[in-house]
């Protein structure tokens, strides 16, 4: 494939990333070409529709405390479409050593903000509780330089709380091994809660007893009446830009006046 000047991004990859990175190119009027390997768009955002059941092959929902994705669902005018978490069940359980255990009541985002519930839940050891109450007397504000999700739970809470809440809880939602997840791009509420009150624990009491911050789960995730697909449809309809699917780059290459996209397929003229 060649490409006379224009467009001048390529993009490869027809997730909600490349979809995104499509539409902000759309807006600021710079001409792009989307190049998918495979025959549909979406990436791991699947959406299955069986015996009036709607089936989420990967994300079903994202966060509105990061309001990106809220923003794109405005501009994409998909408000009506959005649906909240279903109230009838609302408890999260972690299968650990066989059994299911609910989520302590009060753990938000991993902190425990009501401590009695915390020490009788049986999901940690005694010594992986003793090990996150330690933080209530936490008191450095200093922060190493920047870590990965992993180092930063096993340093402020212990191994245990890595391997049977955050894991799960954290690293699930991003779908990726917590070692090589970076707090800062993940969870940088962290650093801060830790920056301000030294201890994680006394800080999110705080902060939960003034409602400043909204952890509250119930009010964080959302999604579409239809699915998640809803938001990768509605972003295809809008694209007025090159989408080009079943091609697998292999190599870009700016040649000055053009630029070369060599697919897997290989025939398409270079
Ligand atoms: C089971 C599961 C549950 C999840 N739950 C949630 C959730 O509830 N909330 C949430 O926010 N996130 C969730 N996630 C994570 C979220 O789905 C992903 O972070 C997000 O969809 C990634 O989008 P992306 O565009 O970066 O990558 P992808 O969706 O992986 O898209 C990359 C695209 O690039 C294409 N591609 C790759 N290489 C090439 C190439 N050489 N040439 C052309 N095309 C190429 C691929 O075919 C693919 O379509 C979940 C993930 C999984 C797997």
């Amino acid at each position: 494939m060649l490409f006379q000047k224009e467009p001048l991004v390529a993009i490869v990859g027809g997730g909600i990333a490349g979809l995104a990175a499509a539409w902000f190119l759309q807006h600021a009027r710079i001409s792009y070409v989307l190049l998918e390997e495979n025959d549909y768009l979406g990436g791991l955002i699947q959406t299955s529709y069986v015996d009036g059941m709607t089936i989420e092959f990967g994300a079903d929902g994202f966060i509105t405390r990061k309001t990106e994705a809220s923003d794109l669902v405005k501009q994409l005018g998909l408000q009506e479409e959005l649906i909240t978490l279903n109230e009838t069940d609302e408890r999260i359980y972690i299968l650990s050593d066989g059994k299911l255990h609910p989520l302590p009541e009060g753990l938000q985002l991993l902190v425990p903000t009501r401590i009695w519930p915390f020490i009788k839940s049986k999901l940690l050891s005694r010594k992986g509780k003793f090990s996150v109450l330690l933080d209530i007397f936490a008191k450095s504000k200093v922060s190493a330089d920047d870590e990965s999700l992993a180092s930063f739970v096993r340093r402020k809470f212990g191994d245990e709380m890595l391997k049977k809440l955050a894991e799960p809880l954290l690293a699930g939602v991003y779908n990726a091994d917590s070692e090589k997840l970076i707090i800062l791009a993940t969870f940088p509420q962290y650093r801060e809660l830790k920056e301000e009150n030294g201890s994680l624990i006394r800080g999110m009491r705080s902060k939960t007893k003034n409602k400043k911050l909204e952890f509250n789960a119930k009010s964080q995730l959302i999604s579409f009446k239809g699915g998640m697909s809803t938001l990768i449809d509605g972003l295809r309809e809008k694209l007025d830009g090159n989408i080009i699917l079943n091609a697998s780059v292999v190599q870009i290459q700016n040649n000055g006046d053009y630029m070369k996209v060599k697919t897997s397929s290989g025939d398409e003229c270079f």
